[in-house]
């Protein structure tokens, strides 16, 4: 440690002397006048609370648990505390994290890269012949970033038994990794020094929240060293709040379950070299021709990191694991750059997309559906309620839809709101495709004042029950008996189970409930079950 933190005296807070939450507080001149507790300094029970939280959760003693903000506060600390600028010097794997050098820039301490083995393995004995007396830091980051892998206990265990500094070792991927936290090594080795993070798979990385779990005895020098009130008063009321660990670890599990999905189908495009195995929530992919594909991505509004001119990484891109819906977005931006023109099939696996044009004497309509989309919309059949019913399905469905009807209008409404129920129904039977994967069956509850109710089965059949009453003969410009026609038009192309009913006051709330309805069925119905690629049938087939 450096002699100045040894000898340091930290600076006592106003709040120090006191420790509870009631009374008048004349001392530290914030102001009284404040909402929610916003114009006093954050509490230190509440960081104290947020501590034992985060302690039980990773299974440490308080007292070993360093609250920062971010990791990225950890990093720096380290080097603040341990490593006297223009004299000491820290040793870092190479390719890793950036923040372990920047943070020796910026404190003025030397830095010693080690690159990584070929295989991205870690070079034990070269590392250790990189220190010297005046090194006090060593860095290793496991699951490494932009790697992607994880280190063996046995190679840490090398490193703390010969280097006599401290061993940083950085596990803000750890959740994703099939090992698990070393975090077990602390008791044999007080220089251990982990650092985790919120960031990552606790999805929190907005409210900037790093973990330091070590010896005590560096916890309280940490304490000692960091900004008086290094977490806000908010970020530690959210982090209370949505830390969460069943929805964290259903979250992880879908990262982890996406990641050899997503793994394979890169490894299909020729355009993909290598997929390198990973153990954290993103893959390094080689790919010919980097910049190419980076600036593709790009203008399509996907942005992925480019690790190409990193050395030991060239010619990659590192690409994080999204949503099932992210991931099909980005699979099908990649099929895109590898075959132009062909948007619609990649190799062996069907985008849900379709579209199409009917044309008749009386109608000319174009639909095109796109079920992994996110929610975009934009629909024009002439008839303005009618739209605004439309609208309903994307948006509650989940899904991108895009409508635009010319009919004849003049005759009536009946030949317009019929050809877009006839042209919708096929196209989202086209975009199902061979069905794999979905979950078949959609079901809407009651909802609003107007209760209604739809049942949906996309197994092939085709049925259709209407229960809705209306009282009125239009809303707006559109005639309420097409809604009974338009739905079963929709059902016949579509090949499906289709039982509506509703009931209600309001006629305008009954068909936006019905529409609202269909919407949630369909968005459940065709959801693909990130665990089966499989027909949901017994017959094997629908
Ligand atoms: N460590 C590693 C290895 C990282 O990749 C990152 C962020 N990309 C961090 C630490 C920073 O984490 P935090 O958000 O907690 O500062």
């Amino acid at each position: 440690m450096r002699e100045n933190i040894r000898n340091l005296v930290p600076y006592s807070t106003a709040r120090d002397e006191y420790q509870g939450e009631l009374g008048i507080f004349l001392d530290a001149n914030e102001s009284p006048y404040g909402r929610e507790g916003l114009n006093r300094y954050p509490s230190r029970n509440l960081r104290e609370t947020l501590l034992c939280r985060l302690a039980e959760y990773r299974g440490v003693p308080k007292e070993m648990l360093f609250l920062g903000n971010g990791s990225d506060e950890s990093i720096d600390l380290c080097y603040r505390v341990f490593c006297e600028p223009g004299i000491n010097n820290a040793v870092m794997i190479a390719p890793s994290y950036g923040m372990y050098s920047v943070c020796a820039d910026i404190n003025g301490v030397q830095r010693r890269q080690v690159q990584l083995n070929e295989d991205f393995s870690l070079p034990v004995e070269s590392l250790l012949e990189a220190c010297d007396d005046s090194t006090r830091l060593l860095f290793i980051c496991s699951p490494n970033n932009p790697t992607g892998n994880a280190f063996p206990e046995n190679d840490i265990r090398r490193i703390l038994d010969s280097f006599t500094g401290i061993v940083v070792l950085d596990e803000a991927y750890v959740d994703f990794s099939s090992g698990g936290s070393m975090r077990g090594l602390l008791s044999e080795y007080p220089k251990l020094v982990i650092l985790q993070t919120l960031s990552k798979a606790c999805g929190l990385a907005g409210l900037r929240i790093g973990m330091t779990i070590a010896h005590p005895e560096i916890i309280s020098v940490f304490d000692k060293v960091r900004y008086p009130y290094n977490i806000g008063t908010d970020t530690l009321r959210l982090a209370l709040e949505r830390l969460d660990p069943e929805r964290i670890n259903a979250q992880t599990e879908e990262i982890i379950s996406q990641r050899p999905i997503l793994s394979s189908r890169l490894e299909a495009f020729d355009c993909v070299e290598k997929v390198f195995p990973s153990e954290a929530n993103f893959l390094l992919v080689r790919v010919k021709d980097p910049s190419g594909l980076y600036d593709h991505l790009i203008k399509d509004g996907i942005i992925v990191r480019n690790r190409s001119t990193v050395r030991g990484c060239e010619g990659t891109l590192r690409l994080t694991v999204g949503t099932p819906q992210e991931n099909e977005r980005l699979l099908r931006s990649i099929n895109e750059y590898e075959n132009p023109g062909q948007s619609d099939v990649q190799a062996g696996i069907p985008f849900r997309r379709a579209s199409r044009e009917r044309v008749t004497r009386e109608t000319k309509i174009f639909v095109d559906v796109d079920l992994d989309g996110a929610g975009e919309s934009e629909i024009s059949t002439g008839l303005n309620f009618f739209d605004h019913m439309l609208e309903q399905i994307p948006h509650h469905g989940g899904i991108s839809l895009k409508i635009k009807a010319e009919g004849d209008l003049n005759v009536d409404e009946h030949h317009t709101m019929e050809d877009v129920a006839i042209t919708l129904g096929e196209v989202l039977l086209d975009a199902l495709g061979e069905r794999k994967g979905i979950e078949r069956y959609g079901f809407a509850l009651p909802m609003d004042e107007s209760e209604a109710m739809v049942l949906m089965d996309l197994g092939g059949r085709v049925d259709f029950k209407w229960d809705v009453d209306f009282t009125r003969e239009y809303v707006g410009d559109t005639p309420t008996e097409m809604f009974k026609h338009f739905f079963q038009s929709l059902c016949t192309a579509m090949k499906c189970n289709l039982h509506i009913s509703a009931k209600g006051e309001n006629n305008h709330h009954i068909a936006e409930a019905v529409f609202k309805a269909f919407a949630r069925a369909l968005k459940a119905a065709v959801r693909k079950d990130p665990f089966s690629y499989s027909v949901p049938s017994s017959k094997g087939v629908l």
